[in-house]
């Protein structure tokens, strides 16, 4: 019988969630989602040197704005608590005790001094098969003098004894099998007795055994402790019950080559992280995708390609079609570039997909702002609605759509050469009476009124129009014509041609 798929997003809270963190969370929970398994939020607090204040809450905000789903977490409680791994002390003090007791590891006291002077003397120190027996440990000491330094309250540190000379496979569902050799590995720290806390491997791997995870989904960066996280299971006994492991692709520079940093995003303009954030030490301002105005399905849409594809040619799918097409089979292995102009593209279309009273409560904050009044959220939804073709954030909205909340003050003086000319004045005045006598102001009709009357007259369709757009708009720009005399008031229409018939200096004849 199949386990239950569980899968864990483990973040350390060490400062904002990087971009490439919420990939990996987003990936987990497609994954969870997928097979209808859980999805887990591990906090992995143990390293209190690198804590930073405000970073656990920064996650919870980041996967709740994204729509990341957690079924089991330190707001969230379950069967499997704590989900916080300083409030884990016991357990894993426990598996350590378990570890030494079974001679898989050992205690070893050698102080940073000690170890700084030997890395001197010998190249390419590692603390190993090779090097532990000239070292101050358990090992090479008397187990009473062991007890009595202890005793002392002498600092110790538990490292985990690795045989040398073995292939330790590590089976990727992403990599497939990577096999390494068991003496490159260095005899790792998994406790100390300062914190009493032990290190990311043994906690992480204790963790994902007794929360019974399935399948561990994480960063390439990982992947060097794979082998050593193989030994460990190994060590407990555990090997049965083991993760499958999948490393995910790195996320690249969208120029040039390595990693992507947070240098590029400043760079290049773009965020690489969810939300703002405040640095609570230095006080620098990090931007974030929901601040720079970024639709959270659209971000989902995008991270969910760096890295992954459907098989098909599908681009835009959303959080539900994204769960019933993602698996582990088509994650790449390589890098994936960090495309950012892919992701204002992935905004515009989504902005262009939001029903119109969401894109009206993204522009109404903004309305209120520039013009410090209140529009009916209908007007504002449908003014956002007929520009949106030309955005891509919420925030470019205003300079498409002021128009509709605020009459010109002044005339663009190019097209008022160009399409003002000594008539124009008198046949907005006819355009006036034209439009007073319009029973039905829907686009079509008015449209088809106005061009009659136009055609009528022999006037030139061009000249009228834009003179017409110029009067209301105070430019030769923005949506189809009639789509805004439908939307905005009759009197307002005609007030504005009448203000440009008195304002606008009619040219020399
Ligand atoms: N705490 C590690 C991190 O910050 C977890 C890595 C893992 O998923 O094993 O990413």
């Amino acid at each position: 019988m199949n386990k239950k798929v569980r899968v864990r997003f483990a973040p350390s809270p060490t400062g904002p969630l990087h971009i490439g963190g919420v990939r990996t969370a987003l990936y987990n929970y497609l994954f969870a989602r997928k097979n209808g398994g859980d999805m887990i939020l591990r906090i992995e607090d143990t390293d209190s040197n690198r804590f930073v204040p405000g970073a656990e809450d920064y996650i919870n905000e980041s996967l709740k704005w994204l729509g990341i789903g957690i079924d089991e977490g330190v707001r969230e409680g379950g069967a499997y608590g704590p989900y916080k791994q300083s409030e884990r002390r016991d357990i894993y003090r426990r598996h350590v005790d378990q570890l030494l007791k079974d001679g898989k590891a050992y205690i070893a006291f050698d102080t940073p001094e000690e170890l700084a002077a030997i890395r001197a003397e010998v190249p390419n120190f590692q603390y190993d098969a090779s090097t532990r027996g000239r070292m101050r440990n358990s090992l090479t000491m008397p187990a009473d003098e062991v007890q009595r330094l202890i005793d002392a309250g002498e600092q110790y540190v538990v490292r985990f004894k690795i045989d040398p000379g073995r292939e330790v496979r590590v089976n990727d569902l992403i990599r497939g099998e990577v096999v390494i050799n068991s003496s490159v590995l260095d005899d790792k720290v998994l406790y100390k007795s300062v914190d009493g806390l032990p290190t990311y491997h043994l906690a992480n791997i204790v963790d994902d055994h007794l929360m019974e995870v399935t399948h561990v989904i994480r960063g390439e960066e990982w992947l060097p402790s794979a082998p050593l996280h193989v030994l460990l299971y190994e060590a407990f006994g555990w090997t049965d019950t083991m993760p499958r492991f999948a490393h995910l692709p790195l996320l690249l520079k969208p120029v040039g080559n390595g990693k992507l940093s947070k240098r590029d995003g400043d760079k290049l303009g773009f965020p690489v992280f969810p939300l703002e954030w405040h640095d609570p030490k230095s006080g620098e301002v990090s931007s974030g995708y929901r601040e720079k105005g970024y639709l959270p399905e659209a971000v989902i849409n995008f991270l969910a390609l760096l890295g992954w594809n459907p098989g098909d040619d599908s681009e835009l799918m959303d959080m539900q079609q994204l769960i019933a097409k993602f698996d582990l089979e088509h994650c790449s292995k390589s890098g994936a570039k960090f495309d950012y102009q892919k992701g204002t593209w992935f905004n515009h279309e989504y902005m262009m997909r939001l029903p119109d009273e969401r894109l009206g409560e993204l522009f109404m904050p903004i309305v209120r702002e520039k013009t410090g009044k209140e529009f009916d959220p209908e007007y504002v939804a449908r003014a956002a609605s007929l520009v949106k073709g030309r955005v891509n954030f919420a925030g470019d909205l205003w300079d498409q759509a002021d128009f509709f909340f605020k009459a010109p003050t002044e005339y663009a003086a190019k097209d008022v050469k160009k399409r003002w000319s000594a008539d124009t004045p008198r046949i907005m005045g006819e355009l006036i009476e034209v439009l007073e006598g319009i029973d039905d102001m829907s686009s079509a009709n008015a449209e088809k009124i106005v061009l009659d009357w136009i055609a009528s007259k022999g006037y030139h369709l061009g000249n009228v129009m834009n003179a017409f757009r110029l009067a209301v708009v105070g430019a030769c720009r923005g949506p189809h014509m009639f789509d805004i005399t439908e939307l905005m008031p009759r009197e307002e229409v005609i007030a504005r041609v009448r203000r440009a018939i008195e304002q606008i200096p009619a040219p020399e004849a």
